[in-house]
């Protein structure tokens, strides 16, 4: 539930869990109604521009490194030697332009359903579609779950699922059926890694299910690793890996020490504390 009341405050509203986030806002900037979802772009007082779906806070110019970052990172320092990447979802193209940070990486396809999304972050959002002109990456607009049924055989390294919530459009991204999919179409030593909600309203119920299901889709090894997001729900969002054949829960650490990406949030400190989890978390995943 969005709202853009007469003090010009922008306001989504987390119903189920009796909390609320709202941004000081300038101006509207775009609104769309796409064949998928309700599109809107505003500028805020102090975080940059806001691009919001179906009510929902996606992303800021001011914090979505975080995001963005811890998506892509510590599933590419995990895999030993990531060449062909995929992501569904990430319209925004933000998670694109940090795979292709790593040199080793051939080829980036991103699918993303809804092609308004993209053009929006080509307009409101010039830093992260920056990397879009790189040879080595490809932007589909299609469903992701048909893209993924339709992939070969074990022809993946890294796929990564940068969605909506399981609600909508993202509803099929989140079913074991999905789960079983995307393990058959990642090569032996292949890592997934799904975006998977707040640590805090979520870590017994969506996670806990999510890890179940990459569990029961044939993933040998699952990680979630919580990080700080301050504008979606709760203030704190988590990432979920999954490895098939492989162990999510070790990555190159010497690769990840010393890479020169110019990266803002992600280190090898952050990705071994995201990794320790905390007693709540541990419980509620038991
Ligand atoms: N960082 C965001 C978050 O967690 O709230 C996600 C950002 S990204 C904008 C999410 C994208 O997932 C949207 O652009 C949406 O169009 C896309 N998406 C949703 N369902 C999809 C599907 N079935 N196939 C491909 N893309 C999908």
């Amino acid at each position: 539930m969005s709202d853009l009341r007469d003090d010009q405050w922008f306001t989504e509203v987390f119903d189920s869990h009796g909390s609320a986030f709202s941004l000081k806002v300038s101006e509207k900037l775009l609104d769309v109604q796409s064949p998928y979802q309700h599109l809107e772009v505003y500028a805020t007082e102090t975080y940059g521009n806001l691009m919001v779906l179906d009510g929902c806070v996606m992303l800021t110019d001011r914090d979505n490194f975080l995001y963005h970052e811890m998506i892509a990172h510590p599933a590419l320092f995990t895999h030993q030697d990531p060449k062909r990447v995929v992501i569904i979802g990430g319209g925004d193209c933000g998670t694109l332009k940090e795979v292709l940070r790593h040199p080793g990486v051939e080829k980036v396809t991103q699918i993303d359903i809804d092609e308004e999304v993209t053009k929006a972050a080509e307009r409101f959002f010039p830093s992260l579609v920056e990397a879009n002109g790189d040879p080595r990456a490809e932007l589909l607009f299609a469903d992701g779950v048909k893209w993924v049924d339709d992939a070969a055989d074990e022809s993946i390294d890294v796929l990564i699922i940068d969605s909506t919530d399981p609600v909508g459009p993202a509803e099929g991204l989140f079913k074991t059926d999905f789960l079983k999919r995307c393990h058959r179409i990642l090569k032996s030593g292949g890592v997934m890694v799904q975006q998977s909600e707040s640590p805090l309203y979520h870590s017994g119920s969506i996670i806990r299910e999510l890890r179940n299901d990459m569990r029961e889709a044939g993933f040998d090894s699952v990680a979630t690793l919580p990080f700080p997001q301050p504008v979606y729900p709760s203030g704190w969002w988590s990432v979920t890996l999954a490895g098939k054949s492989t162990n999510v829960e070790s990555f190159r650490e010497e690769a990840a020490a010393s890479h020169e990406m110019p990266l803002q949030y992600y280190t090898v400190d952050a990705h071994r504390g995201a990794l320790a989890l905390p007693p709540f978390m541990r419980k509620a995943f038991a």
